[in-house]
């Protein structure tokens, strides 16, 4: 187990770059404990294989420090850093059998057999290979060589830290929600620190303690699940976690009313924003209340999806997209309705940061 610290890290790919723009990691300090689970959340190309692979070795850091428990390992290479990696395809040996896959990064390391004998039974034993021990990876399916792979991860005890990049991309659906709660199982049993990098809010929030959202080269919050969902720092995080995602409504906000054109929506505290920043007000789906016309804000039905345990309605304010909630007792006719919003749900964001009320800000 071991904790790893990004020391003002920053990368740019082009040579002298200028502008944050030329930068796929922008510069920040963070912190990972020992022991954590953690899964590195964004989009295509926000920088989350970038950030492994400066943790791994693969890439060294045009600026900033990596340390492992202290030491500074920035410009050691893969072999020296002692972590384990885990890629989106199978890295195996197709003519060796499971058993065999197993215990290479063991007997690479000259492990004595009966310490060998013993761990790859174990490993195999959590990722339900042990019947498939004695037969050559060739014939397996691709899930379980995937499984393998996992398991090579896994099976050195000494490791630092696991790095899992997009592991269960090649695994069939009905098993990844399987897998994703084995290696769960495993992070309680082994007790590693493990980084997971996925572009799937659902692999991220059911794999991770705590989950790293990345945006642009940046992290924009690192939370738990239950964090990101209650309290999103940035409004990309709201938008991004949660399906649908928090409605953004652009606003003013005077004292403890937000005004959202024209409209006057009231909030549970004041803010004060700064001057010239752009205000938005964020609210989950979950905490907007469709209601008979006349009874809230004036909206208009786009459409209703009923997601089996609650009903998700579409609908337009005064042009704007939203998604709201369907109260169960609801019963609608036409396309006219209201809104009715939870003031203690309602988050205020300048320029995408979340603002604190003004009486804690003091
Ligand atoms: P994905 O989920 O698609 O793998 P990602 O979040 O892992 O994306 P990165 O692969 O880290 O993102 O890429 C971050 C940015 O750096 C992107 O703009 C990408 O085009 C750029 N980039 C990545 N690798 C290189 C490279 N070897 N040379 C130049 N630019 C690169």
């Amino acid at each position: 187990m071991t904790s790893i610290i990004l020391e003002n890290l920053a990368h740019a790919y082009r040579p002298n770059p200028s502008s944050p723009a030329d930068y796929a990691l922008k510069q920040a300090t963070q912190i990972w404990e020992s022991g954590g689970a953690y899964a590195l959340l964004g989009p295509s190309g926000c920088g989350k294989t970038t950030l492994l692979n400066i943790i791994s070795g693969l890439v060294i850091p045009s600026q900033g420090r990596v340390l492992f428990d202290g030491k500074d390992v920035t410009h050691l290479p893969t072999e020296q850093r002692n972590i384990a990696q885990v890629f989106q395809f199978p890295v195996i040996y197709d003519t060796m059998t499971v058993r065999e896959n197993l215990a290479f990064p063991l007997r690479n390391r000259r492990v004595p057999e009966p310490q060998i004998t013993a761990r790859v039974a174990e490993i195999a034993a959590l990722l339900d290979l042990t019947a498939d021990l004695d037969y050559k990876a060739k014939g397996l399916t691709a899930d379980s060589k995937q499984k393998i792979s996992l398991g090579r991860g896994l099976v050195r005890p000494d490791v630092a830290a696991i790095l899992f990049d997009e592991p269960l991309t090649v695994i069939d659906p009905h098993l990844k929600w399987e897998l994703r709660s084995k290696l769960k199982e495993i992070h309680r049993k082994l007790d590693v620190t493990m980084i997971y990098v996925t572009h799937d809010q659902t692999e991220a929030l059911t794999f991770a303690d705590k989950v790293v959202v990345m945006s642009d080269g940046e992290v924009v919050q690192t939370g738990t699940p239950e964090e990101l969902f209650e309290r999103p720092a940035h409004t990309f995080v709201g938008h991004f976690i949660g399906s649908p995602g928090m409605n953004i409504l652009p606003c003013t906000v005077s004292g403890t009313n937000a005004i959202v054109d024209g409209h006057t929506i009231a909030l549970d505290a004041a803010y004060t924003p700064p001057a010239g920043a752009r205000i938005e007000l964020g609210i989950r789906p979950d905490f907007v209340h469709l209601a008979p016309h006349g009874t809230g804000l004036p909206v208009t039905i786009e459409r209703i999806d009923d997601l089996g345990r609650h009903r998700i309605a579409r609908v337009l304010l005064d042009g704007r997209k939203m998604a709201v909630t369907v109260p169960d007792s609801l019963s609608i006719s036409g396309d006219q309705a209201s809104i009715t919003m939870l003031a203690h749900r309602i988050g205020i964001f300048a320029d995408g940061h979340r603002l604190n009320p003004a009486a804690k800000e003091a």
